[in-house]
Formats: C-alpha cells, structure tokens, sequence
C-alpha cells in the first residue's frame, strides 16, 4: 500500500475528533518491526532522529533508480526533471514553514549547517568588535558554538538569557538585556532537553520593538508544531530534515529575504556564482547564492515526500496526539519513587528528560537498551544547561507519532527495573 493511502487509513473516526490510528502508522515505519536484544524495538529517541516510513525509503530509491542526474547544470531530460523535482521540493518546504519566497528556502546539511551559514555570513555582514548577539541558556551547542567562532573572528560579545528553574526563559531579564549594540537574537523554538516550548513570538515582538531580528533553531519544532515563520515574524529558522521522518544529509535555512540578499556567501563553488573571471566573480542570485556545490538534491526530495507524508495525517493531529502521549509518558514516569523531571514547564513538547535517585544516565540508558528501549543519555549538547541545572546529563525520553503508551509503559517498567538492581 502506498503511504497516501496508508495515511488515509491512519484516520479513523473516533466519535467528535479524527484521532490517529497509531498501529496503522507503525506499519508505515518498517524499521519499528525489529527486535533488538530479542526484545521489541521501544525506539524513544526521536528527538535524536526519528524513523523512516517507508514511502521516503522509496523515493530516495526512485530517485536513483529513475531521475539521477546532477541539477541545474544539464540541458539533457534527466538533469532538468531533477532539477524540476528539487525546486519542486524547495516549494513544498516553503508551503510547509509558511515563507513568502522559494528565494527564502536554502537546503543545507542540517540545522548545524545551517546556523553555521547564519553564523558566518550574517556575522560578516552586519556585526563588528562591541556589538551583541542574544542566545539563551538552553541552547544546543549548535546555536552556541558556531556564534563562538564568529565572535573570536569579529570581537562581538555573546550575551545569554537565562533559564528558570521550571526550565522557562527568563523573559524579565530577557527584555533588560537590550542595547543599542544588540544585533541579533539567536534562540531555540524547543529545547531538545527540557521540551520547553518558548515563547517566539513574543520574544520576537520584542526585539522587532528594538529593530534586532531574531534567527529560530527550529530542530525540535518543525517537526511536532504547525510552524509559521511569516506569522510568527521570524527572521531566520532552521530545520533538520532528518528529525521530520526525512533523510539525513538535508536541512533547510530559512531567511528574510531582505536580510539574505545583504549577506555574503557562506562557500564558494560550483552553483553560486553569476560570472567568474581571475579579477572578480559575481554571485547568484538566491536561493542559489547560499548553495555552493551539487546540492543533495535526492535529500530535498526525500524531505518534501516526509512533509507531505506530515500533511497527509496533519500537523495538528500530530501534536495532539504526541501531546497526550508526553502528558500520560509524564504521569508515569511521576509514579516512580526518587524521579527527578529535569524540564517541568507547562507548555511543552514530546521530550521528558529525567534522573532516578542517583543512578547515573549512562548505567540507566545502558540497562533499559538490553530491555529494546532506545533512549538518550548525556548532556544531550546542551552542557551550559547541564551546568546551570548542577547535573552531569540526563536520561531523555523523546516521542513521535508512532509511539505508543504501551511503549510509555514499557519504559516505566523498563526504569522500575533498573532501580531495583540499584
Ligand atoms: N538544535 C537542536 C535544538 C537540536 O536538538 C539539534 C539536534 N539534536 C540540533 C540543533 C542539531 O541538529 P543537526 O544535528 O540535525 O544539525
């Protein structure tokens, strides 16, 4: 059966709502099928990277089969129904966040690529020696680092908004930290540890109030909310194809494309230049300006056939269902005697991370693996936030539309298990 008409399927009719018929959906991931250790697959570490259904398994497989040919470069048929496949994929992305432009999408490698490219260029043109960018205390290392190497480059100082015990942003203090130096604000949508979801609309009301524009890591949304960026104002957003049932190797930069045009190129190569000569190149136009080399553009397929295999079930659906499951994933793990929920904001995403007693995460991750439970354990590249919180990592639980609260149970009684050996 195709994925459409499993999608179609997947939607049974359950008195006032459609509800989403979970077992058909695990049929379309048939990765869910295994058995690791003998035991079952609980696979709760899609914050991570989620599984595959298998309608993208088949388009990255048709499309080497049937369409390979590098883009935008040949006059020949193949070359242009992939290059028309890849911009019809760029279109789909646009519809997907809500752009206003196909000249607003950039395929990248991934979010950390494409906050490096954020980094770099807008770092290039815009910020010098005194000048301040805004991050936040619950970053991933990836909207960290990568400001870190432009600041070493430019003399510009980082300024980190902190975090509350709830595992909230302090948006008292947030809006104390402007100045006329302020140029930037760089902030996760979701935290991938604590599941906050942050205000982003406000924050970003707030710095337009100073004329600051603001960049999303939109890693952990994209995938479990509708996500907007005309509505919500943002100026840049980032997202990870891999994280949204799509292949690994494809992300997507999104920028406002006032700003994009006044910024220089992040590389230089193949596909982004207008004219070269020994004495001066000029540049492409966007999105291609931002796209050195042959892009992959078997990903950006890939990605869009994940998006539409989101549509076809429907966003809202989605986060409804990950929301009652996180919710109940919570109520459960409560249960358990000596659990520490490191994260405990009310409005949250599908990621719980915790701690039991003093077992540590690694022998707690460890454990649950020889029961087939899948889950993360670390400091999840996020150690500012270890460190404000005092911990050495956590135990992170993460859900997606496939999981179950059969599987929520499993790992209750996966962690019961565990305390007991303790
Ligand atoms: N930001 C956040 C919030 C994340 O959770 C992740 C992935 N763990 C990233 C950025 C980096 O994503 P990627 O590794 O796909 O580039």
């Amino acid at each position: 059966m195709s994925c459409h008409s499993v999608k179609a399927a997947a939607l049974v009719e359950n008195r006032h709502t459609e509800m989403i018929d979970v077992e058909s959906i695990r049929r379309d991931f048939p990765i869910l099928g295994r058995e690791v250790y003998g035991k079952p697959l609980v696979y709760l570490d899609n914050a991570a990277t989620t599984q595959k259904p298998q309608c993208v398994i088949d388009c990255i497989s048709d499309a080497y089969r049937n369409v390979n040919a590098n883009v935008h470069r040949g006059i020949h048929f193949l070359s242009q129904e992939a290059t028309d496949m890849m911009e019809s994929a760029r279109e789909n992305v646009r519809r997907f966040i809500g752009a206003g432009s196909t000249e607003e999408i950039i395929f990248t490698r991934g979010t950390t690529e494409s906050i490096n490219l954020l980094a770099s260029s807008f770092a290039q043109a815009f910020l010098k020696e005194g000048d301040e960018v805004l991050i936040s205390g619950m970053e991933h290392h990836s909207n960290i680092v990568p400001w870190q190497i432009q600041a070493q480059r430019y003399g510009f100082k980082i300024k980190v908004i902190p975090v509350t015990d709830l595992g909230e942003l302090d948006t008292d203090v947030f809006r104390t930290l402007f100045t006329s130096r302020t140029k930037l604000v760089s902030i996760t949508h979701v935290s991938n540890v604590l599941g906050t979801v942050n205000p982003v609309s406000g924050i970003i009301n707030e710095a337009h109030s100073h004329g600051v524009p603001v960049a999303i890591d939109g890693a952990q949304s994209v995938p479990h909310i509708r996500v907007n960026v005309q509505e919500l104002g943002a100026d840049f957003y980032a997202f990870s194809g891999h994280k949204i049932y799509g292949p690994t190797g494809i992300g997507v930069l999104y920028g406002r494309k006032a700003l994009l045009e006044k910024m220089p190129p992040y590389q230089g190569g193949g596909e982004m230049i207008k004219r070269v000569t020994f004495d001066k190149t000029t540049y492409n136009e966007l999105p291609y300006k931002f796209e050195a080399g042959t892009p992959d553009y078997i990903g950006s397929i890939a990605l869009a056939t994940a998006l539409d295999y989101v549509n076809g079930i429907g966003m809202e659906r989605i986060a409804e269902y990950e929301s009652e499951l996180c919710s109940y994933a919570i109520d459960r793990l409560s249960e358990i005697p000596d659990m520490r929920i490191i994260g405990t904001a009310p409005h949250r995403s599908a990621v719980v991370s915790f701690l039991v007693g003093g077992i540590h995460p690694s022998d707690m991750g460890t454990l649950l693996d020889r029961l087939g439970i899948a889950v993360r354990t670390g400091h999840h590249c996020a150690e500012p936030l270890m460190d404000r919180y005092g911990i050495p990592g956590t135990v992170r639980a993460s859900f997606s539309l496939y999981n179950t609260k059969a599987e929520v149970d499993s790992l209750v009684a996966g962690i019961e298990r565990v305390r007991k050996m303790f």
